[in-house]
């Protein structure tokens, strides 16, 4: 066949040769540049402190973290496929300076060394991104995304379960007792009405017990098999159920494979089953797409993690922003107030904000915000011109110690009100609450959130953040930690933060 038309290149192998330098292969602007010049530029002593000295010689920690952060700027996430890629991907043999630490060494590189070291780095890029003017801290996009956890779907242990068979068990070991002592029910009554608790070291004491009496009637079967049922059974399964509970702390769940992931509804559900997967609540917040941090969160729910996360934040980067802007899912109560305390600018939306604009809402006749209100005579009146009067104030205590006042007023004729049937379902009538320092803090929110400033900023905070999500979760596919426990999946969410950022600024360095 002929091929007139077709020109080759020249290509003899035997004449290869490769330039000497082979930085020269590497372009001005890549990812890989990028990596380098930013770790280089970060002082020796960040990295040494976490080396305590003596021992074999080790590879440098600047290269092995500079082959890491790059690694994961291309999607390559597990050690052996680092260590593979080693040999033959020239960017990382450029980083590397042709060093090739085999995957042992990378995963302990990575789960042991870096613990302290991750959030040290990320912080000393921010730093460098800030004086190179690439980011700012002033303004904070915050969001949570949960990601799947490195642990088997099927191994929970919940803790309604665990309390349930702890208390059937208990139930048993107390009939046991009665039946073997006699005076189980004596005891409970003598203590009134103090539950008597049955912890595995009553157990374990009341089997000496028993061990002791045996020696002294020997013959006495029922005695011998009640305390094979307490030794093999009911003292192994309560000291499991105890393990379990304090591994649980205050969370509904744990999984078995990595006791540190709890079981959340992923916002990702491939199958739409609603299955709820063991994973990790990541809080991050980004300025122009730069990530400025990340904490792991224990618990599904957004709301009660701004505290935990921010106070984290100060602590581990030096981090204390001016503007925290994020979506209604952080708006509460206690949440407001500490931003208020701290004179950091909420732009938080709350629960009812968007609903609270709509037509329907504003002229709803029966509700609260629609009705009169008497400052004079601390009264409402409602849609049917009667008066809704104060009855008492109630306290609502949160998790973490924050407190409520609630102020409750109630309308005492509505019986046979027209209006009834729309106004209130309730048999004793229409009643309502008034939580006074929320609504002050809520109307001071509003009004930041109707500035010009405010409605630009909270525009922003769905092209900032949650594309710094799709970025990561969906263009470079990290949806499940390789590592388990906290302290490692912290520094597998470092990695992942510190190579967007180093991608992100590559890219506006080529831009
Ligand atoms: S049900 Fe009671 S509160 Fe509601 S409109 Fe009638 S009188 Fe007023």
């Amino acid at each position: 066949m002929k091929h007139d038309h077709i020109s080759f290149i020249d290509y003899n192998m035997d004449q290869l040769t490769l330039p000497m330098d082979i930085s020269e292969l590497i372009p001005s602007h890549s990812v890989a540049r990028v990596v380098n010049e930013m770790i280089e530029r970060v002082p020796d002593q960040h990295f040494l402190k976490y080396y305590p000295g003596g021992g074999r010689s080790t590879y440098h920690p600047k290269m092995m973290a500079k082959i890491l952060v790059y690694a994961y700027t291309q999607r390559m996430y597990s050690g052996r496929e680092i260590a593979h890629q080693l040999t033959v991907h020239l960017p990382l043999m450029w980083l590397s300076g042709f060093q090739t630490p085999d995957f042992r060494t990378i995963n302990r590189f990575r789960s042991e060394r870096l613990k302290g070291l991750i959030d040290d780095l990320f912080k000393q890029v921010i730093v460098l991104l800030v004086e190179e003017g690439q980011v700012q801290l002033d303004s904070y996009f915050l969001d949570g995304t949960k990601i799947e956890a490195n642990a088997n779907r099927y191994t929970f242990v919940w803790r309604k379960s665990t309390e349930k068979y702890k208390e059937k068990l208990e139930g048993k070991v107390e009939e046991l007792i009665t039946q073997i002592d006699g005076v189980w029910k004596e005891e409970a009554s003598c203590e009134e009405n103090e539950k008597t608790v049955i912890s595995p070291e009553k157990i374990q004491n009341k089997v000496k017990e028993w061990e002791g009496k045996l020696e002294k009637e020997p013959k006495n079967k029922e005695l011998k098999k009640a305390i094979k049922v307490m030794k093999k059974d009911y003292l192994p399964r309560s000291l499991k159920y105890k393990k379990n509970l304090s591994i649980c702390g205050d969370r509904k769940s744990f999984s078995k494979t990595d006791p540190d992931a709890t079981f959340m509804r992923m916002k990702e559900d491939h199958m739409k089953n609603g299955q709820l997967k063991p994973g990790y609540n990541v809080q991050m917040a980004s300025n122009e797409q730069f990530i400025l941090s990340y904490t792991l969160h224990q618990r599904p729910g957004d709301t009660r993690c701004l505290i935990p996360h921010l106070q984290e934040v100060k602590a581990k980067f030096n981090i204390d922003p001016k503007r925290i802007i994020a979506d209604a899912g952080y708006g509460s109560e206690e949440n407001y107030a500490y931003l208020e305390e701290k004179k950091q600018e909420a732009y938080i939306k709350y629960g009812l904000f968007e609903k609270e604009q709509k037509r329907s809402f504003k002229k709803n006749p029966h509700h609260q915000s629609n009705w009169v209100y008497d400052e004079e005579k601390d009264t409402f009146t409602c849609a049917a011109g009667k008066y809704l009067y104060f009855t008492g104030e109630k306290k609502q205590t949160t998790e973490s110690g924050y407190e409520s006042t609630i102020r409750v007023y109630q309308c005492n004729e509505c019986e046979g009100c027209p209006f009834r049937k729309d106004c209130t379902t309730s048999k004793y009538g229409r009643s309502t609450q008034v939580n006074e320092a929320y609504q002050e803090l809520k109307s001071k929110v509003k009004e930041r959130l109707w500035t010009d400033e405010g409605k630009q900023l909270y525009a922003r905070r769905k092209i900032d953040i949650e594309s710094v999500f799709g970025q990561f979760k969906g263009n470079r596919s990290f949806r499940r930690f390789f590592l388990r426990g906290l302290p490692k999946v912290n520094i597998e969410i470092g990695l992942i933060s510190l190579a967007h950022n180093l991608l992100k600024s590559a890219a506006k360095k080529a831009a």
